[in-house]
């Protein structure tokens, strides 16, 4: 019995070894990604469906990489938070994003995700304001979306530094509303734009008489806050006609489109969706 005991942890142990190289392989890899050529941006549209207008467009990271492919951001973005890499990578968005916006014809508003620690990063203010001059992105374009673990570390520097980004003309909006990382004690200490509804939020509404309550005094609460709220994650017609029966105008999701690339600077590739 002994020896195949030691055998398994030897075992086990080379498995540790593994993963812990490959996870440090993978932290080399991301940081010569961030320096090179290798990560871009896809933009998924917000649509105003009343109106039937584009509302803006939300940028969202995707990693080229050599061998494994287009890696999605659950892949690599929890791994830069950890490792620290998330400033380089969060300052790569934010300033391809306003270059690429500002080239658009369309002159509408893009969106972009900050990771906690950039809004605590020293100078952050300044670097966004760098940004927006070197781009000629008008501030009134860019929106940031923050979620609430933005605020658990730092709160009395994270209100000063939105309350300074707000003063810029930017627009911030909390991500992910309804799930564990927003929370109404949040919606009550800071001046938000916008609340954009979590995926999960609307994923069973269809189905489930509770979900439509909680969607709908959600609703309300963004109506009794005089906030606008967008609903991620719309899949299909009977979830956008929910929504628009009780009020939501703001709609993101796979029904009007998926993140894609621009295929040309300036030039917008979204399609209407057929009806
Ligand atoms: P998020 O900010 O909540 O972005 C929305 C995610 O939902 C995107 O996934 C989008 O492709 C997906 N999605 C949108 N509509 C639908 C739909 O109808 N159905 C389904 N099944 N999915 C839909 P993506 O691009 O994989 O991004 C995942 C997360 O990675 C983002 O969630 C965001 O938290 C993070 N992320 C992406 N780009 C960045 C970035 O530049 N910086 C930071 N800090 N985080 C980023
Ligand atoms: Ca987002
Ligand atoms: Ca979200
Ligand atoms: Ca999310």
């Amino acid at each position: 019995a002994k020896s195949s005991d030691d055998q398994q942890i030897c075992l086990y142990d080379k498995g540790m070894d593994d993963t812990i190289r490959k996870r440090r392989q993978l932290v080399d890899e991301l940081r010569l990604a961030i320096q090179g050529d290798q990560l871009e941006l896809h933009y998924q549209v917000q649509m105003n469906v009343p109106n039937e207008t584009v509302a803006g467009y939300e940028a969202l990271v995707r990693w080229n990489h050599p061998t494994k492919g287009m890696l999605p951001p659950n892949v690599f973005i929890p791994l830069a938070e950890q490792t620290g890499l998330i400033v380089m990578l969060g300052e790569w968005v934010l300033r391809t994003a306003c270059h690429e916006a500002a080239s658009w014809s369309s002159g509408l508003p893009v969106s972009v995700n900050l990771s906690p620690a950039q809004l605590t990063t020293p100078n952050f203010v300044e670097q966004v304001q760098d940004i927006l001059l070197e781009s000629g992105l008008a501030p009134q374009r860019l929106e940031l979306e923050v979620t609430e673990t933005t605020f658990i570390a730092d709160q009395k520097k994270a209100i000063s530094v939105l309350e300074r980004l707000k003063a810029l003309g930017i627009s911030i909006s909390v991500d992910d509303f309804g799930t564990g990382y927003s929370s109404l004690a949040m919606l009550r200490a800071f001046p938000f734009d916008k609340i954009k509804l979590d995926k999960s939020l609307i994923d069973d509404i269809d189905n489930n008489y509770k979900s439509k309550g909680v969607f709908r005094a959600v609703l309300s609460l963004g109506d009794a806050l005089s906030v606008p709220i967008l609903a991620e994650g719309v899949e299909n017609k009977e979830q956008l006609a929910f929504l628009l029966e009780h009020g939501c105008q703001l709609v993101q999701g796979y029904y009007y489109g998926k993140p894609e690339p621009f295929s040309a600077p300036g030039k917008v590739t979204f399609v209407e969706p057929d009806k």
